[in-house]
């Protein structure tokens, strides 16, 4: 086989499903063609029309589409722009396949983000080759895309994306009236524990907590982030005073449960978490400064109590 398709998977650690194409063509017998070629090595969606193949991409985004150019009602062009309009299909790439190619109508397509051009009849060979090519470059990018937002040491959300997502929830929770709860998170005595079990411990320990947060949370929506050295932070979308209370000492709870000696401790003998609640419930449009510094003050209250325990407000 020349095109071992699923090399850039394993290369790339992704899972290790089928990438998903999606062919849109008014013609059955153009998709039915496509379906011959990819049908191995792909999981192949079809759509005969442009409004079809957009509500495909919006629900169950492909990695690639095969986007045919004359179609009635919306052109490949149309959709084209409209899936590179719209923040959670931009980044799936579009291949024009069409009968007819000027340089005129190249040039508009790829204006518009498309990232390759074929012309039918398709050879298969070279559609196999140029879909390969792209769904590579894809691949990298996703996973570069992913890494930036990621920490390092722990694996979870960094502080880069944490601060993106807070400005987009709280603009989310403003427009919908919803709730919108922060948990800001500290290890205790961790200075100690660095001190006493060394550095290289305190990396471990920072990892199996931020993995132990991580599985505690529910939600698609909610997630944790390290907000700094030895600080988390999570964001619960749509999670009312109550429930994100509830949820902070589930997490309190899970990371005491991990028994983690600490020696050092002045709580307990185990590794602990303070955690700061704040949860805008009101009418009035809430900052993300005015959230975190909530939070914030009641992770103090926590430390002040004793540690080991969560403390929350509610910003009405
Ligand atoms: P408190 O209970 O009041 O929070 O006390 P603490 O000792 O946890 O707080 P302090 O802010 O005094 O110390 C935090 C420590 O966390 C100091 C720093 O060396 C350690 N730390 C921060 N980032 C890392 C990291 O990436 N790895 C390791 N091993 N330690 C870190
Ligand atoms: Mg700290
Ligand atoms: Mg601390």
């Amino acid at each position: 086989m020349p095109y071992p398709e699923n090399n850039y998977v394993k290369f790339l650690g992704v899972a290790a499903a089928k990438p998903r194409l999606l062919v849109v063509d008014d013609q059955p017998i153009n998709i039915q063609v496509m379906h011959q070629i990819f049908a191995a090595n792909y999981q192949v969606f079809m759509a005969t029309d442009g409004a079809q193949a957009l509500n495909f991409c919006r629900t169950t985004p492909p990695d690639l589409v095969l986007l045919d150019i004359v179609m009635p009602g919306m052109d490949g062009f149309e959709v084209c722009a409209a899936l590179k309009a719209d923040p959670s299909t931009r980044d799936i790439s579009v291949i024009f396949v069409t009968a007819h190619t000027d340089a005129a109508q190249e040039t508009r397509g790829l204006e518009l983000g498309a990232v390759d051009f074929i012309s039918k009849p398709v050879n298969p060979a070279v559609v196999r080759a140029r879909v390969h090519t792209q769904l590579t470059l894809k691949f990298q990018s996703d996973l570069l895309r992913k890494l930036v937002f990621l920490d390092g040491l722990t694996g979870v959300f960094n502080r880069r994306y944490f601060d993106q997502q807070l400005a987009i929830e709280i603009a989310r929770s403003a427009r919908a009236q919803s709730p919108l709860a922060l948990v800001m998170i500290d290890v205790d005595f961790f200075k100690r524990y660095n001190d006493y079990y060394g550095h290289q411990a305190g990396d471990d320990c920072l990892c199996t907590v931020a993995q132990t947060l991580k599985a505690c949370l529910r939600r698609p929506a909610d997630l944790v982030a390290r907000y700094g050295g030895e600080e988390f932070a999570c964001i619960l979308p749509d999670t009312a005073y109550r429930d994100a209370m509830v949820l902070a000492q589930d997490l309190e709870q899970a990371v005491r449960n991990n028994a983690i000696c600490h020696a050092a401790s002045d709580v307990t003998n185990v590794v602990t978490i303070s955690l700061g609640v704040a949860c805008h419930t009101g009418p009035t449009p809430t900052q993300a400064a005015t959230l975190l510094a909530l939070a914030d003050a009641q992770l103090y209250q926590a430390k002040h109590a004793g540690r080991a325990r969560a403390l929350g407000a509610e910003l009405t």
